[in-house]
């Protein structure tokens, strides 16, 4: 059996018990270091056999996965955040489900929600943005045309970028190009809720040479939208005149 399992965005204690349990009783764990906190293998079992991905191709992952299981041993495989962003689970999913071994996948807290947390901020907010956008700047990796930043920007909506610091300059011009105004406010957190995390707000138009200036080059997101500062209305599903499943409005006088 295999487990893939959401490490949560860094900080040890944001794993789910799910996870966690998960990890305790892998004989086997295979976890993305390049990302992945370290101190969580504290969980793992005496004899358990720990692999580090960042070292590895998707063969030899797949090698040591088919390996344990041909000593019917459980394997976590132990991916950044939550699995299905940026995760590379489905290609490893498909080759599980060509040798016919049996899977599941536990969800994670996302590094998009850490950031939220870091910054305080409510991605979703009335009258301002009812929608968040996840996506990526092209670097080395494609991203299909008709999903350029510049064409995502248009919808205004709040954006969170990940893998994209490193390409903050780029990323600054095609929000511009796609009609975000240069004052808009935008955010950079680095290793939300480790230790050594760092947020900074700025706008568009001193995105780069904010980033530039923490010296942030990786393992950071870029948010973008008028949800970090700005003018927006209360929720409907507070207010005292609005009927819920719950509960019913109250007519107000005036
Ligand atoms: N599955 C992960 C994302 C993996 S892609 C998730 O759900 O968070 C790797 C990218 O995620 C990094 O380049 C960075 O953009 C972002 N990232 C991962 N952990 C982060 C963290 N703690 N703080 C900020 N960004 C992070």
């Amino acid at each position: 059996m295999v487990n893939f399992v959401g490490a949560g965005p860094g900080a040890e204690d944001l794993i789910t018990l799910r996870g966690q349990r998960l990890l305790s009783e892998a004989d086997v764990i295979i976890y993305a270091g390049s990302l992945v906190n370290e101190g969580l293998l504290k969980y793992k079992k005496s004899g358990c056999a720990v692999y580090n991905s960042a070292y590895m191709t998707l063969e030899e992952v797949i090698d040591v996965i088919l390996d344990a299981e041909k000593n019917g041993l459980n394997t976590v495989r132990l991916h950044t955040g939550d699995p299905s962003i940026y995760g590379a689970i489905k290609e490893q999913m498909d080759i599980l489900d060509k040798n016919g071994i049996e899977y599941s996948v536990c969800p994670g807290v996302s590094s998009f929600c850490a950031a939220a947390s870091a910054l305080k901020i409510e991605y979703t907010l009335p009258a301002v943005s009812q929608t968040v956008i996840i996506s990526r700047a092209e670097g080395r990796t494609p991203v299909p045309e008709k999903e350029d930043i510049s064409l995502l920007a248009s919808h205004n909506a709040t954006m969170v970028l990940f893998l994209s610091a490193g390409l903050a300059e780029s990323v600054a011009e095609k929000l511009i190009k796609g009609g975000v105004s240069e004052n808009t406010p935008a955010a950079v957190v680095y290793k939300a809720s480790w230790e050594d995390e760092k947020k900074i707000v700025c706008t568009v138009g001193t995105l780069k040479e904010s980033v530039e200036k923490a010296g942030i080059k990786n393992t950071a997101l870029i948010i973008v939208g008028n949800v970090i500062e700005g003018v927006y209305e209360r929720s409907k599903l507070y207010d005292p005149s609005f009927t819920t499943l719950f509960r019913k409005g109250k007519e107000q006088n005036d």
